[in-house]
């Protein structure tokens, strides 16, 4: 059986960046990297958005980056227009990002691929592990979505400006909004996006939910439209079980590295990566990197007044953009400053939080 110095479980976003930043640093010169990948070809799978709060290695795999956004109510306050210029909203195209990073990876004769981990004897490696153990447990929320993208015949979309929510669609006792990327005029990715325990299939109606969003905003003369990609997804909005190890390290969504409240984990994922690789060779004794404990409590509280109070978020999430926006985009991507969170926390209904965080 094969040794290595290092093994990776999961070649996925986690996986391939903490690769490509120990390649990129050369790291891997002369040591050897095994990562463990099941999927029998890399293709175009997700699409990774965030705010650019700092710079990262993947700009060249950047689909379209926009400097506005929208929140959509159908309370008086109706539409909200926001302007990021300073923290772009970008999209990464999955395909590229696996390109990129395999096509490096394979400079290097260090580096081997194996689909299962019983070709390997890891007892002397140490691991960094992206597969999550998720306890069933019946309490825990997640964030689950369906998109389509699709291509139209006429320009239907104002391809400057993205919709990061609009409510303003069948709530279902739930948390409910389509998210909307547009690419190009005539090309967008179209997302139904949930918040619930997923443990109701009567929400599972996607794509007929999407395409009533389409048919029924009468804004919209999409006429004929041909779709291009679908993309399904469940983030977990609760950390899962991880069991200290010597010589193993959880990284990705298995190491804690999604916020929360919002489900973003691609430039956490980044950071964690910057930080093994500074400290790698001298990983066994390397302080564990977590989230700002902060970032985690605050997501705690939230979490549980949007479970106790979904007709509320409409006008929470509002009222987080409301006014400052640099502000609160530092707060959702754990880059903001004590006073910073105060201006966003404060913004909040008072009550409802108070109650949250005292109540069960
Ligand atoms: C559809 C979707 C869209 C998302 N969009 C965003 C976004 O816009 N912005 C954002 O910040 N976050 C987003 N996320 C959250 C998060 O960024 C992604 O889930 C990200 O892919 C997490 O990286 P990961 O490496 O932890 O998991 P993954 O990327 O899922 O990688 C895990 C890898 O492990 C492999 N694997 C599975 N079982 C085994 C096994 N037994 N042995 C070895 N390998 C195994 C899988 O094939 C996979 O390649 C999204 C999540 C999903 C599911």
């Amino acid at each position: 059986m094969k040794e290595f110095d290092y093994v990776i479980i999961g070649g996925g976003c986690a996986g391939l960046s903490l690769a490509y930043e120990l390649e990129l640093h050369q790291k891997l010169n002369d040591k050897t990297l095994a990562i463990v990948e099941p999927r029998a070809e890399y293709k175009r799978d997700k699409t990774w958005s965030f705010w650019k709060v700092f710079d990262h290695n993947f700009e060249d795999c950047v689909r379209k980056s926009w400097n506005k956004f929208n929140i959509r109510t159908d309370g008086p306050k109706g539409t909200q227009a926001n302007e990021c210029t300073r923290y772009p909203y970008q999209s990464i195209d999955s395909g590229l990002f696996y390109k990129k990073i395999n096509d490096k990876l394979k400079e290097n004769r260090n580096i081997k691929f194996f689909k299962n981990i019983r070709e390997l004897d890891v007892n002397n490696s140490f691991i960094f592990n992206s597969v999550p153990t998720l306890q069933a447990e019946n309490s825990n929320l997640w964030q689950h979505f369906y998109g389509l993208e699709i291509e139209t015949n006429e320009d239907c979309f104002n391809d400057d400006t993205i919709s990061l929510m609009d409510f303003c669609c069948d709530q279902r006792n739930s948390i409910h909004f389509f998210y909307i990327l547009p690419f190009a005029k005539k090309k967008a990715l179209i997302e139904t996006t949930w918040i619930s325990k997923n443990d109701d299939g009567s929400l599972k109606d996607y794509e007929s939910q999407i395409k009533n969003y389409i048919k029924n905003w009468p804004h919209w003369q999409l006429g004929n439209y041909k779709i291009n990609f679908k993309e399904e997804g469940a983030i977990p909005l609760f950390y899962p079980y991880e069991k200290k190890e010597k010589n193993k390290i959880n990284i990705g969504t298995a190491g804690g590295m999604t916020r929360l409240s919002t489900g973003y984990t691609f430039l956490n994922i980044q950071e964690h990566s910057k930080y093994i690789r500074m400290n790698i060779e001298n990983i066994e004794k390397a302080k564990k990197y977590e989230l700002k404990n902060k970032s985690k409590v605050l997501d705690k509280i939230f979490l549980k007044v949007l479970e106790k109070n979904p007709e509320k978020m409409p006008d929470i999430f509002y009222k987080i953009f409301d006014r400052n926006t640099d502000n609160a985009i530092k707060f959702l991507s754990n880059r903001s400053s004590f006073i910073e969170d105060m201006s966003v926390i404060l913004k909040m209904p008072k009550w409802v939080f108070i109650k949250a965080l005292f109540g069960k």
